[in-house]
């Protein structure tokens, strides 16, 4: 007997509906796209605990015809393409033909829907798959479409939800990506009969940005405008280097008006705030790439989240280069077609080296991280070894400040208030040398303004052949652990452009021999050691740039003057002046600020001048 059967329309819809309906905001992204795709101009999204008990999508677009609201429900029924040929170009968010029967074999659904001037609506009815029944109703041109008790017939699936909270969490996302991608569209989203979101049709991105995410978030956004139209056109805003995110969350991508997640677009990103943001930390964007449709394979995936570029790389390139110019024309970094030009750097060894009395060794371990008890011993050991102080960087996560600690009453310089006319007149603890200037009392923190200029000499000797080294008396040796082991040879060539001379001697045994000219040498291991841990936790597929900036960052970050360090006043003037010549003077290539600000008007206020 033969064993293989065709399998029945309704088994083989929920099969179907496994990747297309994997909870209730994918439910939502299919009606909404659908509304769109009708050419709505007002769309509401109604749920009932986090979607599961009630979804209902209301759009005032074109409508079906009864025949055609019967077909929906049919798998690979669509007017949007015709022909394999349709599919090298498409246009509408929605194609595939398999979203509604998916939608309806896994769930109770209504559909009611009237075209233009029809002297009736008509309503559908499906459960789980099955037809039920089709009558006249009244609705006004355009398609409503209820969705109940998701996953009901397949408890399997209905165990996988999520809180109510974290499912509405994603349908808010979800109705908030759409209305920034359509803001001619309004938008309103109830939720348990409470209104949400409700935006009224607006001009542009940057009105509907308003109406979503309020005044306050604007405010720092920089406006992005790149790119080429022939393969990609970018626009939207991005987030100035100060304001931080620990996640990716705030990073709103679109291609061609169709909310993609895509790693590729998310690396180039990145790749723009090299060197003003550290590994870890996120901008928040609004990224809108146009393409060619022929330019851009949609059909990826079910869900259509993902997108293939035909030309991958130079879409990336436009990514990063319209970011970086946005970046640039607010002075976060310097404009592109000017390279950095090296300037003579008095090293950290040389700049302390007049100052008596030496400084007392202090130990400060990082606030949010238990060091282990080897590295304890390591620092110990390495402390002894030479006078100079060793202070572990401190963890970056922990020094990111939450965004709404703003109204602080000293606060970050921006590029834009930059003046040279600074002048230093102290140091407060022998770590921040307080200086004045046109608008006010300045605080500027020596390590990371020493660190900033340096990691800008490093990027820039990065093009020469070799930096200046220093062979070391007695070569220091040390272990790699295995992750360590597996990207060291990978980075050997990169260092060695940095002036390291490094030797492997047995197993994981590796031998340093010379050292960057500025870095003490009882830093070496210490950097070493952190860089290799960085690499590898970022994989190997790191870009080359990426890595350098790396390199160059943990570099300047060992080699620069610490904290607890008197500086002689002409020291401060130099440590300024070279800080003011830097690609970016406010902020660290770890993202920190350099200085800080008290505005004369604020003291003023403070003494009740005015
Ligand atoms: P697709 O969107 O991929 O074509 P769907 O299963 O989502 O497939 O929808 C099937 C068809 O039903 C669409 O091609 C469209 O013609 C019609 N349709 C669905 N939703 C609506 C709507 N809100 N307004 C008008 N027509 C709709
Ligand atoms: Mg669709």
């Amino acid at each position: 007997m033969s064993k293989i059967r065709v399998l029945a329309d309704h088994v083989a819809n929920q099969i179907a509906a496994g990747e297309v309906v994997e909870r209730p905001a994918s439910v939502a992204k299919e009606l909404v796209e659908n509304s769109i795709d009708a050419g709505a101009r007002r769309i509401s999204i109604e749920i009932e605990a986090g979607g599961r008990r009630l979804l209902k999508v209301s759009d005032d677009g074109e409508g079906m015809v009864r025949d055609d609201a019967i077909l929906a429900f049919e798998r690979h029924a669509t007017s949007k393409i015709r022909e394999t040929d349709d599919l090298n170009a498409i246009g509408t968010l929605g194609f595939r033909g398999e979203a509604l029967a998916s939608i309806a074999s896994v769930a109770k659904v209504e559909l009611t829907t009237c075209i233009e001037a029809a002297s009736a609506a008509t309503r559908v009815t499906i459960d789980g798959g099955r037809m039920r029944d089709v009558k006249d109703a009244a609705h006004p041109r355009g398609t409503t479409i209820v969705v109940r008790d998701l996953f009901f017939n397949i408890p399997a699936r209905r165990k996988f939800l999520r809180s109510e909270a974290t499912e509405t969490y994603h349908l808010t996302n979800l109705v908030t990506h759409y209305a920034l991608a359509h803001p001619e569209i309004s938008f309103t989203f109830v939720n348990n009969g409470r209104e949400v979101v409700r935006a009224a049709p607006a001009k542009d991105l940057r009105e509907r940005a308003y109406q979503i995410f309020g005044e306050e978030f604007l405010k720092n956004l920089l406006e992005v405008d790149g790119g080429e139209p022939q393969f990609a056109h970018v626009t939207g805003f991005v987030s100035a280097p100060r304001d931080r995110r620990t996640s990716r969350d705030s990073q709103y991508l679109f291609v061609n008006r169709r909310f993609v997640r895509d790693r590729m677009i998310g690396r180039a990103l990145s790749e723009a705030y090299r060197s003003i943001l550290p590994y870890g930390v996120y901008p928040a964007a609004l990224l809108f790439i146009e393409t060619p449709l022929e330019e851009v394979d949609v059909n990826v995936h079910p869900a259509k989240t993902e997108v293939r570029f035909r030309r991958q790389a130079a879409v990336a390139d436009a990514v990063r280069e319209s970011v970086r110019a946005a970046l640039a024309s607010a002075s976060y970094v310097p404009p592109p077609e000017q390279p950095q030009v090296p300037e003579p750097v008095m090293t950290a060894t040389a700049a302390v080296s007049s100052i008596t009395p030496q400084p007392r060794i202090e130990f400060v371990p990082p606030p949010a991280m238990e060091p282990s008890g080897d590295e304890i011993a390591r620092d110990i050991e390495s402390m002894l070894r030479s006078a100079s102080t060793y202070q572990p960087a401190p963890p970056v996560q922990a020094v990111v400040p939450p965004l709404d600690s703003a109204e602080k009453l000293a606060r970050e310089v921006t590029p834009e208030s930059l003046s040279t006319n600074i002048r230093p007149l102290g140091q407060l603890e022998e770590s921040f040398i307080i200086a004045t200037d046109d608008d006010g009392l300045l605080l500027i923190d020596q390590h990371v303004a020493h660190e900033r200029i340096l990691f800008d000499k490093y990027r820039a000797l990065e093009s020469e052949r070799r930096s200046d080294s220093q062979q070391l008396l007695v070569p220091e040796t040390f272990d790699l652990t295995p992750a360590q082991a597996a990207v060291f040879d990978d980075l050997v060539p990169e260092l060695e452009k940095y002036g390291f001379e490094l030797m492997r001697l047995s197993g994981r045994t590796v031998a340093i021999r010379s050292v960057p000219a500025d870095l003490p040498g009882s830093e070496a291991r210490n950097m070493l050691a952190e860089l290799l841990d960085t690499v590898d936790a970022e994989k190997k597929s790191t870009p080359r740039e990426t890595l350098r900036d790396e390199i160059a960052a943990s570099l300047a970050c060992h080699a620069a003057i610490k904290v607890n360090m008197p500086l002689a006043p002409e020291k401060m003037r130099w440590l300024i002046d070279r800080l003011l010549q830097t690609s970016s003077p406010t902020t660290c290539p770890h993202g920190r600020p350099v200085i800080l600000r008290l505005r004369t008007r604020d003291i003023l206020k403070g003494f009740h001048r005015i």
